[in-house]
């Protein structure tokens, strides 16, 4: 009996029953779209009708959905050896994992710390920041962060995030941080002594930063140079400095890591998101030697003791190590490099249209506002969400902001058509 009304009912109208969505009020959201099949760039609802997925699925799957290279490996694997504690156990695919990203990230970066998701990434950047000076008999207890920064949704990583509507509840609860403004290349100066001023009133442990573009933001760009003087500054202090390459990570500005655009590098990296290609959940927190050593001791007390069920998952390093083989290949730097040019002809093309103002890109990230008066920003997104979504494009307006964040694997049609329906909306707004 049960079994012929479930079939009666939508997906939608099931979805509803027992499931809560993130980031979601659900008085006030509509119903939530099923999604049956996803190959390429194309996700396909249950009822047959296909999207373009324009922004990678958040950021994740950059080389394509149900890539046959990523699944092969990681059905290879999951044959092999499913899961073991990697406390006590070592296993290859998180071995090879770790020599294959060092040879990519940023200079200095020598050991991997794995987790479970970028927020957690974050977190272990921000623990290893304090307790590297509280091994050192340092009292640095504060973390350093920029405004409108967006960095997760577990505690550290909130506090450190830009103060928002979304985390009222919790403020209270939050740890110490400061703020200050993106270097935007205008205001540069005005930021370093901004910056001089906290360093000299505060015990600053840690700097968090995503470095040149923020995405929850509204894809924010700021400034190579002024971020380099920035990192800098916090160096000659021996402030720890954690690039939250989440977003930014795996060739989305057009280099592996935003990091490699700027001179001064990192002591600390989290990624997750294109880490593992969208197929699996993992997060990584990478750190220099200066890092490591500071908790290496014969003082048991002085380790990271912090570590998830699931570290290192082989299946999720399998997919990892396999996301980086194609990252490496002739082929995908090819079609990042031709997206980075499409998307840079565009923008320009956009910014002489009389309703955008700043359309910017960078690598394949593209954004750009609509400079239409409205008296609920919270309409107008939902109203273009609707219009890509009708049209076969997804998107995911930011307020007023328009991005692209399109897999690496796009077709010039594809991208053609992506183009086209933006320029539509345009006409349509
Ligand atoms: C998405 C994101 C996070 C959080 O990652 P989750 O996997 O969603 O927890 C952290 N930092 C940045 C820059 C992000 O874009």
């Amino acid at each position: 009996m049960q079994n012929i009304d479930l079939q009666q009912e939508s997906l939608s109208q099931r979805d509803k029953k027992h499931l809560w969505h993130p980031l979601t009020q659900h008085k006030l959201s509509p119903e939530m779209l099923p999604v049956a099949r996803a190959k390429g760039c194309v996700l396909t609802d249950d009822k047959g009708k296909d999207y373009i997925d324009a922004i990678s699925s958040w950021y994740t799957a950059v080389y394509g959905h149900c890539n046959k290279h990523i699944t092969d490996k990681v059905t290879e694997q999951m044959l092999k050896l499913d899961q073991v504690v990697f406390s006590g156990f070592t296993h290859e695919p998180a071995i090879a994992l770790s020599e294959a990203l060092v040879k990519i990230l940023p200079e200095g970066q020598q050991k991997l710390f794995f987790n479970d998701n970028g927020s957690t990434a974050t977190e272990i950047g921000i623990k290893m920041a304090l307790q590297y000076h509280h091994n050192l008999g340092n009292d640095r207890q504060v973390m350093l962060a920029f405004e409108e920064g967006f960095h997760g949704d577990t505690f550290g990583a909130m506090s450190v995030s830009g103060l928002s509507i979304y985390n009222g509840a919790f403020e209270n609860h939050f740890i110490q941080v400061e703020r200050i403004p993106v270097p935007t290349g205008d205001n540069n100066t005005e930021v370093i002594s901004i910056l001089k001023e906290v360093i000299s009133r505060r015990n600053i442990a840690g700097f968090i930063y995503e470095p040149l573009i923020q995405g929850a933001a509204a894809m924010k760009f700021h400034d190579a140079e002024g971020l380099n003087e920035i990192l800098k500054i916090c160096r000659e202090h021996d402030i720890i400095l954690i690039a939250d390459e989440v977003m930014t990570g795996f060739g989305k500005t057009g280099r592996y890591f935003a990091s490699d655009h700027i001179e001064e590098k990192p002591d600390v990296v989290c990624m997750s998101k294109a880490l593992t290609a969208g197929l699996l959940p993992m997060g990584l927190t990478s750190c220099s030697m200066k890092i490591y050593d500071a908790f290496y001791s014969d003082d048991i007390g002085k380790g990271l003791f912090h570590g998830h069920t699931y570290t290192a998952n082989p299946l999720a390093c399998a997919a990892a190590l396999a996301a980086i083989e194609l990252l490496n290949s002739w082929e995908i730097q090819e079609n990042i490099k031709w997206i980075s040019g499409s998307n840079e002809k565009f923008a320009s093309k956009l910014n002489e249209h009389p309703k955008i103002r700043n359309a910017r890109s960078r690598g394949v990230i593209l954004a750009f506002e609509l400079n239409i008066k409205t008296e609920r920003y919270g309409d107008l997104r939902n109203q273009l969400f609707q219009f890509f979504m009708d049209r076969g494009v997804f998107l995911r307006p930011l307020g007023n902001t328009i991005y692209i964040v399109p897999p690496y694997v796009i077709s010039e049609k594809e991208l053609a058509k992506v183009y086209s329906v933006i320029e539509e909306a345009l006409t349509a707004f």
